[in-house]
């Protein structure tokens, strides 16, 4: 995760964290905050990505990440990924990065002030760098992020044909959970400015989704509403348990907009009320000793991996 915001929202807790903490069951995993990455939005004000590092730490200790058998580390924290992220670079197809989706469409969207630089044009590249360092059997990340996945996928095959098999193929590990959406009815981001967050307090995101964008046409109760396209129907898909029936109900007219909001603040607060308890209770000092820890092991694997990169290419 970027740390473009000092705090993760629903959508990262459920698209991504939520099945990194199942996976610690079952493997060794890396959960690393891209702060280089960052950059690439935040360049005018770095100062700001440090803090934001720190935070969002907390909300991976607070959503279950167990520093006993995972690792949690900052990009930055391990140069390794500079080194391969330009190794990377001279084998990559400039074509491969402008046809990337989420190229085009953060270029449509960024402001004329905000000129578009090298690094944002490079960044899957550098995502193929911290992805393939680690050798990863699965990488779990949300359904949108597929595509970048595709092209780590490409960069390994084209270091491997070029200088001997180095990388392994990985899985995609995407849970089944939907694109969460946010108060305003697209995609929940923290680019948004419509997203519900770890952090806020349960009066905070009682009046998050009190505002929250429903069916257009459905001014009464007894309107029929159109649930997939509702953000309030699609969070209750994700947090409720009796969403089948509420989607049901709302389609028909047989239930208004107000008692879904109702319904799926009760059900948030209490889903996100363990994580908030704990968040409250984690330090400074231990977040600096769990990246500590993290860049100490993931340091480890990132040596080991370049060691065989340049043996690979002849560059020892
Ligand atoms: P954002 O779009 O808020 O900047 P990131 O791009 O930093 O979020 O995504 C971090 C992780 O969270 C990724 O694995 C991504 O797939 C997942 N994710 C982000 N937004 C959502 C969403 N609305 N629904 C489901 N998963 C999401």
């Amino acid at each position: 995760m970027q740390p473009t915001q000092p705090r993760l929202h629903l959508g990262n807790i459920e698209g991504a964290l939520r099945n990194w903490v199942r996976l610690q069951d079952e493997f060794e995993i890396f959960c690393f905050i891209a702060d280089w990455h960052a950059l690439t939005s935040m360049a005018h004000e770095p100062h700001l990505i440090k803090h934001n590092t720190r935070e969002i730490t907390k909300d991976y200790i607070a959503g279950g990440i167990d520093l006993k058998r995972s690792i949690i580390f900052a990009q930055s924290d391990v140069k390794e990924h500079a080194e391969l992220h330009l190794l990377f670079s001279m084998v990559t197809p400039l074509g491969w990065l402008e046809r990337v989706p989420t190229y085009k469409e953060k270029k449509e969207a960024m402001g004329s002030e905000e000129r578009e630089s090298y690094g944002f044009l490079g960044y899957p590249v550098l995502q193929a760098a911290d992805i393939l360092m680690y050798k990863p059997h699965g990488v779990p990340v949300g359904k949108d992020q597929a595509p970048h996945l595709e092209l780590s996928r490409e960069i390994a095959r084209r270091f491997n044909n070029l200088y001997g098999e180095v990388f392994p193929e990985f899985e995609n590990v995407i849970g089944d959970i939907p694109l969460l959406l946010g108060t305003d009815g697209r995609k929940m981001s923290k680019s948004y400015d419509n997203a519900i967050y770890l952090s806020d307090t349960e009066d905070e995101t009682a009046a998050k989704i009190n505002s929250a964008f429903t069916t257009p046409t459905k001014i009464k109760k007894t309107d029929p509403g159109i649930p997939e396209t509702c953000a309030v129907c699609n969070l209750l898909r994700v947090y409720s348990p009796n969403w089948e029936t509420q989607w049901e109900e709302d389609r028909q007219g047989i239930r208004g907009c107000m008692q879904n909001k109702r319904e799926l603040i009760e059900c948030v607060n209490e889903n996100l009320r363990p994580m908030r308890e704990r968040r409250a209770h984690i330090s400074d000092a231990d977040v600096e000793d769990a990246l500590k820890k993290g860049a100490e092991r993931a340091r480890e694997v990132a040596a080991a991996t370049m060691v065989d990169v340049r043996a690979a290419m002849g560059m020892s």
